[in-house]
């Protein structure tokens, strides 16, 4: 496995790699969630390619940017053991010099859930995969699920931009309580942490809710905020059930929706999404 921090670096690697090319593109402090991508990557292409890089730009006025945990070591040792073949680890300058002034964005898919709660999230976002995939050109890249709508927005800009690349998204990777991974879940105190489960019940309860039949966007969304209401820890920023492509809402369930979450616990902003499909 090589390291590699500049983008020259990178560039004589990817020219003298074999094959398919699957990139996994990360901020670090990996989990077993990322690690999920980067089997189906490794399972799959002739070359992986992990990137690791917390992204300012994603970040907001007042986000987590500098307290983001970053393990690179660790994140290193794992990757190693996973058979990566390069890992793209640059310093912020190597993208964003200072005189970096272009950006890439997609339209209404980031107006809302997190790009109303976040903006300029998705734009910072867009901006660097498409360098990432400018500089690694991958065949394949691998996304979570987890963030349905990161998903969603980069699936559009790869169509409306002609970007060579399959964008392949994976099933969101729990902990046995149903907590989504995440490397924000470092942040909850153990109080928060059992306070965080409200998340995935909430989730699970519309989904069964979803299963006895019920079809009412309001009445399952209710459900949801019934159960998150019930926990005093917990915030809710969003809950919305939208049309899986499109993400405009819904106020029934006739075909492919996501159901997803945003909730403060302490300092700590999670997200959290599932897909209710009738028939499914
Ligand atoms: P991040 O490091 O948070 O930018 O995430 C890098 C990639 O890992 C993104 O495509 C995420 O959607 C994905 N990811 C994060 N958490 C999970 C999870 N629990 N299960 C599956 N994929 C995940």
């Amino acid at each position: 496995m090589r390291l590699l921090k500049s983008i020259a670096e990178l560039r004589e690697a990817r020219a003298a790699a074999p094959g398919s090319v699957g990139l996994v593109p990360t901020m670090g402090c990996l989990h077993e969630g990322h690690l999920s991508l980067v089997r189906l990557a490794r399972a799959k292409s002739d070359t992986v390619v992990v990137s690791i890089f917390v992204n300012p730009t994603q970040f907001g006025p007042g986000e987590d940017f500098e307290r983001y945990p970053r393990t690179m070591e660790a994140d290193l040792a794992a990757l190693e053991q996973e058979g990566v073949d390069l890992v793209f680890a640059p310093p912020v300058h190597e993208i964003y010099p200072d005189d970096f002034d272009s950006v890439v964005e997609v339209g209404s898919l980031t107006r809302r859930l997190e790009g109303e709660a976040r903006p300029g999230h998705f734009r910072g976002v867009t901006t660097v995969v498409a360098k990432l995939i400018n500089l690694v050109q991958p065949d394949r890249m691998y996304m979570g699920e987890k963030d349905g709508q990161q998903l969603r927005v980069l699936r559009k800009m790869v169509k409306d931009l002609n970007f060579a690349v399959e964008v392949v998204g994976a099933p969101t990777i729990r902990e046995a309580d149903g907590l989504a991974l995440s490397s924000r879940n470092r942040y909850l105190t153990p109080e928060e942490r059992r306070a965080a489960t409200v998340i995935p019940r909430a989730l699970a309860a519309a989904r069964e809710r979803f299963g006895a039949g019920e079809r009412d966007a309001r009445s399952l969304c209710e459900v949801v905020r019934a159960q998150l209401s019930a926990e005093p820890l917990a915030q809710i920023g969003y809950i919305s059930l939208a049309d899986s492509e499109t993400l405009e809402d819904l106020e029934r369930v006739d075909g492919r929706a996501m159901l997803s979450v945003a909730v403060q616990i302490g300092s700590t902003r999670l997200i959290d999404n599932i897909v209710l499909e009738p028939g499914a």
